[in-house]
């Protein structure tokens, strides 16, 4: 559903207007020189269903993600390039929803220069190399950058744990923080390798030791086994239920997975769990932290709440465009 209004066509220039209103909606982020990359167009939540625009330093990463914006590609690419001026503006359309309206995934350059390899691109002062081409999702987590800076503030000269780091997010702003320590975990290699790459671009000290290669579950039990210990504990999972007819089986992998968490963890510390499944919700996610506290037999408080950043707004109307979430807990 693109317009509720009859007698308004769906033309070029009502997708240009509806371009030109989300861009005007983040033109507070152009401004900000220790942030340059954020979410320009956040699908039905900017009122453009089936459209995602990332801006990535000097480029942007378009994802076309129903057969109606994908028609429309060029009259979107040209709209983007007026209203953005980036140099490239490059296709990264191969998320699984695009085969439910029967589309082929479909990558490359739809404009101007190909993006370097590593794009370095700059988050609250942090650099982080984004790999554009074939990075997971569209090269980076922007979506986490507030609760980065939030679960930052808990970690001066605390052991820290970064679970399904990715590329670093969570481990290099607790680094730069002050962090005693930081451990990093993820089980894909490049993902590893990329973690490495952030620390050296940030003139920060990586212990390869720390940078593990490995499966969060089996990581988390032989912790136990070993009697390992951190102060804080991150767990930034993949979407664990990509339905809402997966949704049950996601609900028992977070309970396993934050009940093996808070088996390693003492009174005092803390864990910062999330999920990025948008058919779980915030409280049934906080009921599925009450079942693992129990099974872990611990007492657990809840002292913060995470959610979305400004540029992935939730549209009052379309409950659905609210898919991350996360608590803070700390064991008593
Ligand atoms: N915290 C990251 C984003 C995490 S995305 C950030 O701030 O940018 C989820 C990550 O989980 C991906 O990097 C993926 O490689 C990793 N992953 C998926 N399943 C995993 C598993 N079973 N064990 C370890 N890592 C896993």
């Amino acid at each position: 559903m693109l317009e509720w209004d009859q007698d308004t066509p769906v033309d070029a220039q009502w997708w240009d207007t509806k371009i030109r209103e989300a861009i005007a909606r983040r033109s507070h982020f152009a401004g900000r020189p220790e942030t340059d990359s954020y979410r320009i167009i956040h699908s039905e939540a900017d009122l453009l269903p089936g459209l995602i625009a990332d801006k990535y330093g000097d480029y942007i990463v378009v994802q076309f993600l129903t057969s109606g914006t994908d028609l429309r590609k060029e009259i979107i690419t040209a709209s983007l390039q007026k209203y953005m001026n980036p140099k490239g503006i490059y296709e990264r359309s191969d998320s699984n929803s695009r085969s439910l309206e029967g589309l082929a995934a479909s990558n490359g350059l739809l404009y101007g220069e190909m993006p370097p390899e590593q794009l370095e691109i700059r988050e609250n002062n942090i650099r982080f190399r984004v790999n554009i081409s074939d990075g997971q999702k569209s090269g980076y987590f922007l979506d986490q950058r507030e609760n980065r800076k939030l679960v930052a503030g808990y970690v001066k000269d605390k052991q820290v744990l970064d679970c399904f780091c990715y590329s670093g997010g969570f481990s290099l702003y607790a680094q730069q923080a002050g962090a005693a320590g930081v451990t990093s975990v993820d089980s894909s290699a490049p993902a590893i390798q990329t973690v490495a790459a952030n620390y050296e671009a940030n003139q920060l000290q990586a212990n390869p030791e720390q940078l593990i290669e490995a499966d969060v579950f089996d990581f988390l039990r032989k912790a136990q086994a070993q009697q390992k210990h951190w102060d804080v504990i991150i767990l930034d999972p993949p979407k664990l239920s990509p339905s809402r007819q997966a949704v049950e089986r996601a609900q028992r992998a977070y309970k396993d997975l934050n009940m093996q968490a808070m088996k390693l963890m003492r009174p005092g510390d803390l864990l910062a769990t999330f999920s990025c499944s948008g058919s779980i919700t915030l409280d049934h996610f906080k009921q599925i932290i009450a079942w693992a506290a129990t099974d872990a037999r611990k007492q657990v408080q809840i002292i913060q709440t995470f959610g979305q950043p400004e540029d992935h707004p939730i549209r009052a109307s379309f409950p659905e465009s609210e898919y991350l979430k996360g608590v803070l807990c700390r064991v008593i």
